[in-house]
């Protein structure tokens, strides 16, 4: 395996293995106390594969009972002089790097049901979600023994110090499109600074967060650290959001179902509330760029996982003088899929996750259509099975279109011509999201001008879609709250306290 950092431009390359024939799924259950449960209400809910329509399994269906369950587990865990509480920093690190190697261990395994169950290109969900997921558990480990206070020198005979202490019992709530990276990106930084967790992963793609939890238990984590809820938002994720002993949420999905989550935070018992939410990201070439690098970075920006990805560069300004040209290259690259299972060798691109998502899609190509943007390419479903929609490129958008102002998640790129450096910086900026963007010129000084001007979290310059466990990342505006990786999530998952204690003599 390559320690290579991965992207969405160079996946494919060095060996793959082929995926797990007739992979069986062993954990359909809630895991809480490092035990499997059934549903309080008895009711089970269906996990289907997006490429075929076809059931996988059942799952148990976790409900406000089944999260009051996991609330009182993981504050027991929490206690005071637990063994969670008391356990040696160095020994939390310990942990996570035994989960990392677990996973490591059930690498093929993960991959393929992260595949099947998100309908993810196979070959991604190996290089990408996997390693990535591996990573950041490593990243976590290695911060667990490095989380100080200080010592402050406050005015008169007193002695000064903080401690940066975990925050107790966090919900974290994930979404499908990123099932396993997610799940690490909320356990591991939570873990690392010593919270305890209850954890929802979407109802579409609970399969590996639950093989997950069985590692939980395989690497020796107590029992109630990490409890993990399969079901739905509006009862098991409300729940979370809701609850009265919980004290952090952590949300990964919409803008709109964020808004429910600060609410229910607001009208419960103020829980610290972060948020990682959708966007419209712009991604502007400029003439003087290398138009083959911009091209393919700005297609793998929109395209990669079949467009659904928070981060998608969905409104792509290019240059009034290249236009034509950057469209038509476009148009080529985009014409050169491969759709199909998968978890077939040589299939590039795979379903959406759900038919919800795929109405939603085609309605908003609908929508291009008549508002009169230019379709260049694709622009219906394909197949006649599974949620697969064609790779569908519009030229000639205007910023009033609704595909050039909704989050599509879907195999949707939208061109749009700019002329001046000011225009195209109000352009950019001219959204409610703020989460990234990319920037596409040789010259360093436009780039820093506008790296500076854009209102995003992430800013690319020369490439897209470049995420690493030690770079922060997150939203401006209401593409979120916080801070994700990098030292910066730390500051999300700790309390600082504030200790003074008399002294009879101080000295400098
Ligand atoms: P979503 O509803 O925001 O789902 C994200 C998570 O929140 C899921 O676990 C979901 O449960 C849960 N949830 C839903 N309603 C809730 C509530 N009232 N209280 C607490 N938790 C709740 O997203 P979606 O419906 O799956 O997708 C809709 C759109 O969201 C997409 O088209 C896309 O624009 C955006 N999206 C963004 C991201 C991102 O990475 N930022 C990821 C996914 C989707 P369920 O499993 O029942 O839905
Ligand atoms: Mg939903």
């Amino acid at each position: 395996m390559s320690s290579k950092e991965k992207t969405p431009t160079n996946l494919g390359e060095g060996n793959i293995p082929a995926p797990l024939f007739n992979c069986k799924i062993q954990y359909t259950k809630i895991f809480i106390n490092n035990e499997w449960h059934d549903s309080v209400s008895g009711k089970k809910f269906p996990v289907i594969n997006p490429a075929t329509e076809e059931k996988i399994c059942d799952v148990e269906e976790g409900d406000k009972e089944d999260v009051d369950k996991a609330v009182k587990a993981a504050r027991k865990a929490f206690q005071i002089g637990s063994p969670w509480r008391t356990m040696d920093a160095s020994e939390r690190g310990r942990l996570l790097n035994k989960l990392a190697d677990l996973m490591e261990r059930d690498y093929l395994l993960l991959a393929t049901i992260e595949s099947m169950n998100g309908g993810k290109v196979f070959s991604h969900a190996y290089q990408l979600d996997l390693g990535f997921s591996v990573r950041t558990l490593r990243y976590c480990a290695s911060w667990a023994d490095k989380i100080q206070g200080r010592t402050i020198p406050i005015d008169g005979k007193f002695f000064s110090y903080t401690r940066h202490e975990p925050i107790g019992v966090c919900g974290q709530i994930i979404p499908w499109n990123f099932p396993l990276v997610s799940l690490v990106w909320k356990i591991g930084p939570a873990l690392c600074c010593g919270n305890t967790v209850v954890v929802k992963p979407a109802e579409q793609t609970p399969l590996t967060a639950l093989h997950v939890a069985s590692l939980i238990k395989e690497a020796g984590f107590p029992p109630g650290v990490v409890n993990i809820v399969p079901g739905y938002g509006p009862t098991a994720g409300a729940a979370i959001s809701s609850h009265m002993d919980v004290d952090k949420v952590s949300f990964t999905g919409s803008t709109e179902v964020g808004l429910l989550i600060k609410q229910a935070a607001g009208k419960s018992n103020l829980k610290r509330v972060t948020l990682e939410l959708g966007g419209k990201s712009p991604c502007i070439v400029f003439a003087d760029a290398d138009l083959d690098n911009a091209v393919e970075f700005a297609h793998h920006g929109v395209f990669f996982h079949q467009g659904q990805c928070c981060i998608a560069a969905s409104r792509l300004f290019v240059e009034e003088s290249i236009y034509d040209e950057f469209v038509k290259r476009s148009v080529e690259r985009a014409k050169k899929y491969t759709l199909g299972d998968p978890l077939k060798p040589g299939v590039q691109q795979g379903p959406q996750i759900d038919k919800e998502q795929y109405n939603k899609i085609l309605d908003l190509i609908e929508s291009g259509l008549k508002q009169g943007a230019k379709l260049e390419c694709g622009g219906g479903p394909w197949g006649d099975k599974g949620y697969f929609i064609q790779p569908t490129v519009f030229s000639n958008v205007t910023d009033e279109m609704r595909i050039a102002k909704e989050e599509i998640f879907g195999p949707v790129q939208q061109i749009m011509k700019f002329k001046t450096i000011d225009e195209v910086i109000k352009r950019a900026n001219n959204t409610h999201y703020g989460l990234a963007a990319g920037i596409f010129t040789k010259d360093l000084d436009k780039a820093l001008t506008i790296s500076s001007a854009l209102q995003a979290g992430t800013v690319w310059v020369n490439c897209y879609s470049v995420t690493s466990p030690q770079a922060p990342f997150g939203g401006f505006k209401m593409s979120g709250n916080g801070r994700e990786m990098g030292e910066y999530v730390l500051h999300e998952y700790l309390e600082v306290k504030t200790v003074t204690i008399k002294i009879s003599e101080k000295n400098s």
